[in-house]
């Protein structure tokens, strides 16, 4: 009876998103900060889809440009209003997808704000990571009869091409492993959202090493909390995996030409060469083209297995309402459209249908099946 409904449920659901295409752009607005008079937005009418934006003269003709997302959120829309319309996509890693959350945008647009939340953090205020798994946690509770799941998290940074890991508390070391597993970082099960948030402070006090108050680090490397998700059928024994990359981007705005030099300079290539790796993959897998070219970069090489076909991914750009910042909100919605014109092939569930088959032999298969396809 109910699971039966419940299963229809999820049929359904995977067909509508399937049909939708495995890549979803929602925009979110940041408001402005510090009673700015709001008279001055670039931003005009934030419809349930799409987004005006008021360009004056010096962009071309003066007046309004509309772009269209999946979904759009204005300056007032809560943290909860944001995530509501994400856990669709929270349950799938449960039912063994791999889904992909980034947040793009320029420095101080609100990617931060959307993944993790402010400095301070509420109950209302609390981001996508700490609802993302809460969510989880409550799910996997609820099927506990049916299944029992394993969850368990990482949290990498990269900065200038190298990884990190945050989750240790031994000194942090460079990972100079290429690809998903990353083997020496640190794994942490989980099991509730308190575990949670100790180990975002550890990752984030572990972040801000390298860092001053003129150099602030974050807004210039990607941090990605990976969730693995394993479940194992009580009564057939068969498994299912899951995993979920929650992405927040280093800062998409173009370096002021004439001022960066020396590192700065490097850091920016570096962004700007990551960046647009990622934009060429999801461009890539859009016009189905034989090479994919993850190799371009870390970001897209440690994402490889939830970019593509059998994934689902999530993109938010972020953009600032302030005039000064038009350029590089143009820029952003540039982007934005570029990877959200694009339709994937149905995404897949990873099931291995034999209970005793490991991750070993997974890995193994896929190494040979990536070697004849080579
Ligand atoms: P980014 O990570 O893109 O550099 P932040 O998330 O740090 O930007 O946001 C910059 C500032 O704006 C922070 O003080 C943040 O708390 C605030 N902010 C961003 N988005 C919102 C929002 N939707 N509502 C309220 N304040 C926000
Ligand atoms: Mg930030």
């Amino acid at each position: 009876g109910y699971h039966k409904v419940l299963e229809e449920n999820r049929k359904l659901y995977n067909q509508v998103q399937d049909l939708k295409g495995n890549i979803r752009v929602y925009c979110r607005v940041r408001p402005f900060l510090g009673g700015q008079p709001s008279h001055y937005s670039s931003v005009g009418n934030v419809e349930e889809g799409s987004i005006s934006i008021l360009t004056p003269p010096k962009y071309g003709k003066e007046g309004k440009k509309t772009f269209n997302f999946n979904r759009a959120f204005g300056p007032s829309a809560t943290q909860a209003e944001v995530f509501s319309d994400m856990q669709p996509l929270i349950r799938s890693v449960l039912d063994g997808y791999n889904v992909c959350i980034f947040a793009y945008g320029q420095t101080g647009s609100g990617k931060t704000h959307t993944m993790s939340g402010p400095n301070e953090l509420t109950d209302e205020t609390i981001g996508v990571n700490y609802r993302a798994l809460g969510d989880l946690f409550l799910l996997s509770e609820q099927r506990k009869d049916t299944i029992c799941y394993d969850i368990n998290v990482q949290m990498l940074e990269i900065y200038n091409e190298q990884v990190r890991d945050l989750l240790t508390t031994d000194e942090i070391r460079n990972s100079s492993h290429n690809g998903i597993n990353v083997p020496d970082a640190n794994l942490v099960p989980v099991s509730s959202t308190s575990d949670v948030i100790n180990l975002m402070n550890l990752g984030h006090k572990n972040r801000a090493v390298g860092s001053t108050a003129m150099n602030d680090r974050s807004s210039r490397s990607h941090s990605c909390l990976t969730v693995h998700v394993q479940g194992r059928y009580l009564t057939s024994g068969s498994t299912i995996r899951g995993s979920m990359h929650l992405v927040d981007l280093a800062g998409s705005e173009r370096a002021d030409k004439s001022e960066a030099t020396g590192d700065r300079l490097k850091e920016a290539q570096h962004i700007n060469k990551s960046l647009s790796a990622l934009g060429d993959v999801i461009a890539s897998l859009a016009s189905k083209n034989a090479h994919v070219p993850y190799r371009n970069s870390k970001l897209t090489q440690l994402l490889q297995d939830s970019l593509g076909g059998q994934a689902k991914t999530l993109m938010f750009v972020h953009i600032s309402p302030e005039p000064e910042a038009l350029g590089e909100t143009l820029s952003t919605l540039k982007f934005a459209e570029r990877v959200s014109t694009i339709e994937l092939g149905a995404a897949r569930v990873n099931k291995d249908t034999n209970s005793t088959a490991s991750n070993s032999d997974v890995k193994e298969l896929k190494e040979q099946i990536a070697s004849l396809k080579g």
